[in-house]
Order: C-alpha cells, then structure tokens, then sequence
C-alpha cells in the first residue's frame, strides 16, 4: 500500500486536472522527461517577482539585499538536501547539461592530456557523453564505455575490471539510468574509481528527484542534477563539487560576479561559489527550487520511492506478461519509477501518438541515449515514468491503451496484403 495520500498531492497541481485534445482526462508518465510544478512552487516564483525582485549581490538597497538573501538561503537549502559539508559545494548552473560542461571545460581542461581515458557507462545521456568528446577533441584524450549485460545492469566486478584496465582519470556515470531505469551502486562504484585513482562525477538527473542523496555518503566528486525534474523550474540545476577540487578548478564563464578585481591586464577569482557563476544567476529559479525541495523533502524521498515502485511494479509486470512487449530495462526491484518498452513492429512514435489519444504521455524516441539504443539494436523506445503525484489508476490506464493499441496494430489480412502488394 502507498504511503502517500496521492488524491491530496494532487490537489497541489494544477495542471493535472486538465484534458488532452481529445477530451480524455491527462495522465501524465513522462516524468522523466520533466515533472510538473504544485502550487507551492509557483507561488514562490510569483512572489519572488511580485514582491522583492531584484538583482542579486550587487546593490545596496532592500530589494537587492531581500533577494539576495533568498537566493543564499536557497543555496543552503540545496546543501542541506544534499547534505554537502559546505554550502560553496553548491554552484547555481542552468541543469544538469550546464554542470556536466562545466567540469568538462574546467577540471577537464585543466586536467586531462593526450592518452588519458574518461569512462563511462553506455546508458549515459548525451548530457554525460558529449562534453567528453568534446573534451577529447580538445585534448586528444579517450573516452570509453562499459556495456550493460543482458539484464539491463552491469555488475561490480565488471566495474572494477573496466577500471583496472582503462586507468581513467575520470569516471561519470549515471545514478539511474533516464531510459533503462536502472540504478546503480554509486557509493560502490565511487569508492572502486578512487582506489583507481579516478575522479568521479555523477549525473544524478534522475535520482535526486527520487531517492535520498547524500553527496558525502556517496564521496562523488562531482554530483550533478537539474530543477525541473523535482518540481522546481527550468533554467536551474546544480553542479556539487568538493570544496578542493571547486578551488583548484579555473573558472568558465568570465564576466560579472564572478571577479575579485578587473583591470586592464587581467582579473583575479571571486571565492567559491561566486567564481562559477558569472552574470545574472537564475535568481527566482534558484528560489522556486528552494520551494520545490522543500515540497519534496516534506513528502519524504523514502515514501516517494515506496509510491513509485508501487506503480513501476503494477506497469512492469503487466506489460511483460503480454506478448509482443519486450521491456527495455531490469525488474522492477533493481530501477526506479522508469517502464521502457518495444512492441517490435509498432514505431514508439505511433505508440505515443496512439496513448496520447488516451490522454496518456509518455515518451518516444531514444531519450537522449543513442550509444544505449544502438547497443540495444533498437531505433527507439516507449518510456513511462512515474512521479509521486502518479495513481495506480493511471498506471492501469497505461497497461490498458497498450493492450488495446496491440490489438488495433495487430497486423490483420488486409494490412498484410497491401503491404505485400
Ligand atoms: N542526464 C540524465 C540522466 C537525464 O535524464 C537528463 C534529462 N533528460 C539530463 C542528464 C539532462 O538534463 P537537462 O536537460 O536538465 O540539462
């Protein structure tokens, strides 16, 4: 039984109340993709510009000073959340893409040579792959996969093989994978790549909005995760880094905010977390991510989990008892709230149009996970994914469109011969 009242979540949102096109009531499973904002969150954005906007840091008036110091205070409230042991730990970014290319640009350019290896997992997202090669273009350095195995997961000791073997200087992976569901043993795998001598950043895109973080508990050197898929706007995520390694890292960005002193020769660094965000930060999202965070954590990350794997379990099992559905991802008990699927001879894109009849969304295509699609030998999948405001009505409306979806789709005598013809 779900340990949340879901009917009372729910009157929190807006936006769940509506319709699609076609009349049918929304159920909305693309949550991986992004989530949906409660009132509670928006509420603090409007009161943001409605009562004590303005610049940040800079001026000396009340405004300022009032936002500034909600903007502060937001940082705070992410590094209690994710329990950094410094609240400069926590650099403002634009999202998870924005982190991640800002360590490649920085600690990786500062870093890495010819001949050194970043590694990584095939179920990465774009996010976690194409700033290294972009890096590798930079520097001639290499980049390097680990595949998964047949049951969508990579086990420890092929970790620690692919480690011993690649000698990276980095290793970045993803804490629960945005298409397979999968989650993996970050603490496990970090302490592994540091015996190594690897650094180690994680894209927790998908994790901090579900799970529990704890940044020091993990000992990950990098931890990057975005707003909008925990409620909060877009336009802000979040880049951790260790206090040494933040230091030791030129900065990105160069403009305002960012500087000690300018003059006509050079300039000299702000402290952290100044140094990392140059111009006008994302102010009122940085707030209205307070507000989400705080909306989540009085939820409670533990009954989120409970509620999602309630729903990831009802879906999963009933999609893979149906013929002609191969699930895309490991059972229910090994991924988070993720239920991705292929109906060989059904176009995910036909599937998604079909159930968004249904008033149901989900997702289609390769979610960003090409190098995994590809090693799959699959052109795109169908990807449900829950959030805590999900019932277990709207996962069985799911299973429902897909039993009547494969019955409309089902190839019949007529279609065959025309195709034939
Ligand atoms: N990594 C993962 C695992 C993701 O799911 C996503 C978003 N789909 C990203 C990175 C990129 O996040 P953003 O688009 O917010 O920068």
């Amino acid at each position: 039984e779900s340990p949340l009242d879901v009917d009372r979540l729910r009157a929190d949102f807006p936006v769940l109340d509506r319709t699609v096109a076609s009349g049918a009531p929304l159920a909305f499973l693309d949550n991986a993709a992004s989530t949906q904002r409660p009132r509670q969150v928006i509420d603090a954005i409007s009161d943001c510009y409605e009562r004590y906007y303005a610049n940040v840091h800079r001026g000396i008036h009340t405004l300022s000073e009032e936002s500034t110091s909600r903007y502060e205070r937001a940082r705070e409230t992410v590094a209690t959340f994710v329990n950094a042991a410094h609240t400069h730990e926590v650099i403002f970014t634009a999202g998870t893409t924005a982190s991640i290319n800002t360590v490649a640009r920085t600690w990786g350019d500062a870093n890495l040579k010819s001949g050194d290896v970043i590694l990584l997992t095939i179920a990465e997202h774009h996010a976690n792959i194409v700033p290294w090669h972009q890096l590798a273009e930079r520097t001639g350095c290499r980049v390097e996969f680990i595949s998964v195995d047949e049951n969508y997961n990579i086990e420890t000791d092929v970790v620690a093989a692919a480690l011993a073997k690649h000698q990276p200087k980095l290793f970045a992976f993803v804490a629960a994978s945005n298409t397979l569901g999968t989650e993996f043993p970050v603490r496990q795998w970090t302490q592994l790549a540091h015996e190594s001598g690897a650094n180690v950043l994680v894209d927790a895109a998908q994790s901090a909005p579900h799970r529990r973080l704890d940044v020091q508990d993990w000992d990950a050197d990098f931890v990057a995760f975005s707003g909008h898929k925990i409620c909060g706007p877009t336009g802000i995520g979040v880049l951790y880094g260790k206090e040494k390694l933040l230091e030791a890292m030129p900065p990105f960005l160069g403009g305002g905010a960012m500087i000690n002193e300018v003059t006509t020769s050079g300039f000299t660094c702000a402290a952290l977390p100044d140094k990392f965000e140059a111009g006008t930060p994302p102010i009122a999202q940085a707030i209205g991510l307070e507000a989400a965070i705080e909306y989540v954590r009085a939820i409670g990350l533990d009954n989120i989990a409970a509620h999602e794997h309630l729903l990831c379990e009802r879906a999963d099992s009933a999609l893979r008892a149906l013929d002609g559905v191969q699930i895309v991802g490991p059972t229910p008990d090994k991924k988070g709230g993720i239920v991705s699927f292929h109906l060989p001879g059904i176009h995910a894109h036909d599937v998604s149009q079909t159930l968004d009849r249904d008033g149901i969304a989900v997702r289609a295509g390769h979610h960003c996970t090409m190098p995994l699609h590809h090693f799959l030998n699959l052109n795109s999948t169908t990807r449900a994914s829950f959030y805590f405001y999900n019932t277990l009505d709207e996962a069985d409306r799911l299973i429902d469109a897909i039993v009547s979806l494969k019955k409309k789709f089902a190839p019949s005598g007529r279609r065959r011969r025309r195709s034939q013809g």
